[in-house]
């Protein structure tokens, strides 16, 4: 194996870390705390437990934690009326609605409900116009991180050739348009893309955000490219036990880290990075709502 491992568990940490130093400083010098809200309708498994490492986390770097955990049943105008109320409360700086929500909710109308100052996700219609425009938005977490630990890889981005495999509103859209403003030049992939293969040997940097276990083998990367896997995909692993599973990425770790010169590993990758990101957006939207200046290597 040739590739340096990008542990996005010990980078999450620093900008925890980055997030915590920040937080007592405006407390300190401004008597401020940040608040984050999270908002849980249902009882999706998965979600609850997101929620809840979300709010240990909120609590470990000193920020204000509400957590708001609604029936299944919640009517959307119930709903809605927390929202207005969040939006209106001055102890809260980000606001997130954890997904996916109940069929009989409107996503969309849920998320740009949010004050688009407090909407930490980055999911709202007006911060998805101003990343498109390269104006001052709250940035989505998980391409937030991929960002991060590519600038912290090769400092300037500037002319690399990008590939992002997936065009979601969450990851894959909001990831090219984050690699574009940092200059580089980026080709947005998907299910329809002609070739794939020879697309991705093109790049010099590759964002892999698709939900296919092990799609990208190690013979589409480039020598020397930076991999970035955001899949997450849990597979039968018989080795480990009868029924036993794991966790693996859109990416063939074993054939592509061979080749790359920097990957990232699934587990220990982009997760951590996300959680560390809503954090960091939630220090951001503090300090922009108090006219403060913002964290520094904490925002796009
Ligand atoms: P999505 O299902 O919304 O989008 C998947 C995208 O992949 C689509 O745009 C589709 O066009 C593309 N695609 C599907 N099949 C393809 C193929 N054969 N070739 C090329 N492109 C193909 O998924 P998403 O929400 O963007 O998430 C993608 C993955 O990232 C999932 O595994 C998800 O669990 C993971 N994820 C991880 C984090 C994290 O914190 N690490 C956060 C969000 C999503």
């Amino acid at each position: 194996m040739s590739a340096q491992i990008i542990d996005g568990k010990a980078f999450s940490a620093s900008v925890r870390d980055k997030v915590a130093t920040h937080v007592a400083r405006l407390k300190d010098e401004h008597g401020l705390t940040p608040g984050l809200a999270v908002v849980l309708v249902g009882e999706d498994p998965a979600s609850q437990v997101y929620v809840r490492n979300k709010g240990k986390q909120t609590i470990a770097v000193g920020m204000h934690s509400i957590e708001h955990k609604l029936a299944a049943d919640t009517s959307e105008a119930d709903l809605l009326a927390l929202i207005d109320q969040l939006n209106q409360d001055p102890a809260i700086h980000g606001i997130l609605v954890q997904l996916p929500l109940p069929d009989h909710l409107n996503e969309d109308l849920v998320i740009n409900a949010i004050d688009p100052a407090k909407d930490v996700d980055g999911f709202h219609i007006s911060n998805v116009g101003l990343l498109g425009t390269g104006q001052k938005p709250m940035v989505p977490c998980t391409p937030l991180g991929c960002l991060m630990m590519l600038r912290d890889h090769h400092g300037s981005l500037s002319g690399l050739d990008a590939v992002v495999i997936g065009r979601s509103n969450i990851v894959g859209k909001p990831m090219a348009q984050l690699l574009l403003g940092d200059s580089c030049t980026v080709t947005i992939a998907h299910s329809r893309t002609k070739d794939l293969a020879d697309v991705v040997r093109r790049a010099d940097i590759v964002v892999a955000a698709v939900g296919r276990a092990q799609m990208v083998p190690g013979d589409w990367i480039k020598p020397g490219a930076t991999v970035i896997d955001v899949g997450i995909n849990r597979i039968s692993a018989p080795d480990k036990g009868e029924g036993k599973t794991r966790l693996v990425g859109d990416v063939d770790f074993a054939s592509a880290s061979a080749v790359a010169g920097a990957i990232t590993p699934v587990p220990g990758g982009v997760g951590p990075m996300t959680i560390a990101c809503l954090l960091a957006n939630t220090v951001t939207a503090c300090c922009r709502a108090h006219g403060l200046a913002e964290p520094e290597g904490l925002t796009a």
